[in-house]
């Protein structure tokens, strides 16, 4: 793979040199610099290392720029299907409500009830993250998924990246003490970008005491091993904006919060605080959600006068349906009107079949069957763990109802070459392995139902995973953080 035109070597690197090394210099760089995570069943006191890879892995400069080029564009393309132009996203959402009665169905639940109490703040802020894989015959990035709800990685992607440049700078990479690579590792500045997104909605929000600063609500999952990853964000948001902030569990909402009855301000109860930004890194799976009372505490946040990032159309709007649909030219430019710009964002797309009675669902049904090796079958969950791929399509579907059919995706597979080099360690076992990596672009935007107020790109994130080559390159297994070395 070195042969290929202006593909970066990669170090040798002995069993000797890994463990003496390079191991312990890695593992202080990622102590001292907060690049863990916590281990199953964890103490507070005790974190590891987060899995991450030794090396940067090498991407083609052209793919990662066109990913980050139509960042803004996803933004406002979103923006503007959660500001529920022409009533569309409604529209889906209460069929897509029916398909998958159990999770979207209890979301569309909450917002229409939300809507008919009556929604006190316009202003929403999206934090989003569009995955790519790069496509191996032509180096084209091409979509994977659009998340809207609780995207993580900022924060260790940036000091992943600082990692990777501190072992190639300080000359630990080498054998002669000079930096190894000498094309470009870039450092991520989703940390920093991800916490101004957060800052430009604190800052357009009108607190009730205009002499006191609202904060921000982070809602977390109990338990949370990738707290770190959170913290970095929080420790941005007071040491360069002065933003204080706190962590609620879903299930914390009526305990340590009260809701304005009449101005449907919400506080924190233990210092009367306001808080101006309810930002989630949980609620987009079923188990984040235990009791009624955890689906009576979303309800709470969304309908308080805080702003919600997201707040449930936006979560709505990043289901996989959606994602489907846009697929289509015709729905995608009543979002996104400027040709240039949808033209950008459809030349990321793969083939996405609905399984429904539409036309295009028929043929969705027949493909399923006949070419089931071309294709991942999606269900509308979040999260990771819950596709199924190629022969195991046809005898899937059969085991399930027909009329259930329509609550999943058929998406044509995207064939990324896997990186045979690099060196993934977890813990203190290490592999070298073939992995396929994921490339994430972060993005924030603050909008009401008019207006967008700001739109920025937030920096990018670079996930692999062990290739299950015995399923000829769909990824599978465990996945670590990552950089990126440009060639
Ligand atoms: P989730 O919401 O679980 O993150 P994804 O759509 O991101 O769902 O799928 C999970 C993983 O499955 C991806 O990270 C990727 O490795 C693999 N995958 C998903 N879609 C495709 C595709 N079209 N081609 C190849 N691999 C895919
Ligand atoms: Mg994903």
């Amino acid at each position: 793979m070195s042969s290929l035109k202006g593909y970066p070597k990669f170090p040798d690197v002995t069993k000797e040199k890994l463990e003496r090394e390079l191991l312990p210099e890695v593992f202080q760089w990622a102590i001292s610099n907060g690049l863990t995570i916590y281990p199953p069943d964890f103490k507070i006191s005790e974190a590891q290392v987060a899995p991450i890879t030794l090396f940067p892995t090498p991407l083609p400069r052209k793919a990662f720029e066109d990913a980050i080029d139509v960042q803004k564009s996803f933004n406002s393309l979103y923006a503007k299907i959660s500001q529920n132009h022409n009533g569309w996203l409604e529209e889906e959402s209460e069929k897509l409500a029916k398909s998958d009665p159990e999770f979207t169905g209890k979301l569309w639940e909450i917002y229409k009830r939300a809507k008919e109490h009556g929604i006190s703040q316009d202003l929403a802020l999206g934090v989003f993250r569009s995955d790519y894989l790069i496509n191996d015959n032509d180096n084209q990035i091409k979509q994977v998924e659009f998340n809207t709800v609780s995207v993580s990685f900022a924060g260790l992607s940036t000091k992943v990246g600082q990692l990777h440049q501190y072992l190639n700078d300080s000359g630990r990479y080498s054998a002669d003490g000079e930096s190894f690579f000498n094309e470009e590792i870039p450092v991520s500045p989703s940390a920093e970008l991800l916490a101004e997104g957060l800052t430009k909605a604190i800052q357009h929000f009108k607190p009730a005491a205009s002499d006191k600063k609202p904060i921000v609500a982070f809602i977390v999952q109990e338990g949370e091993r990738n707290v770190f990853d959170q913290s970095v964000l929080a420790f941005n948001l007071l040491s360069k904006h002065g933003i204080q902030s706190c962590r609620l569990t879903m299930q914390e909402i009526h305990l340590k919060t009260t809701l304005d009855k009449s101005t449907k301000r919400l506080y924190l109860n233990s210092t009367g605080k306001e808080i101006g930004l309810v930002y989630f890194r949980s609620g987009y799976a079923p188990n984040d959600f235990v009791t009624q009372q955890d689906w009576e505490n979303r309800f709470t946040l969304e309908i308080s006068y805080a702003i919600k990032a997201p707040n449930l159309l936006t979560q709505l709007s990043g289901t996989k349906k959606i994602q489907q649909l846009l697929t289509n030219k015709n729905i995608l430019t009543k979002f996104l009107p400027d040709a240039n710009s949808a033209d950008a964002l459809l030349q990321t797309f793969v083939r996405i079949y609905p399984l429904d009675s539409s036309e295009l669902g028929e043929m969705g049904k027949k493909l399923a069957f006949t070419n089931p090796e071309n294709f991942v079958l999606k269900p509308q969950r979040e999260g990771g763990g819950n596709n199924i791929y190629k022969e195991d399509i046809p005898t899937f579907l059969k085991s399930i109802d027909e009329k259930d059919w329509p609550a999943y995706i058929l998406m044509e597979l995207i064939n990324p070459r896997p990186t045979e080099e690099n060196i993934v360690i977890r813990g203190e076992q290490t592999f070298q392995v073939p992995i396929l990596s994921e490339l994430g672009v972060f993005g924030t935007i603050l909008f009401d139902n008019k207006t967008v107020h700001s739109n920025d790109y937030a920096g990018w994130l670079l996930r692999s995973k062990f290739s299950a080559s015995n399923k000829g390159g769909v990824a599978a297994g465990f996945g670590c953080v990552d950089s990126v070395v440009l060639y």
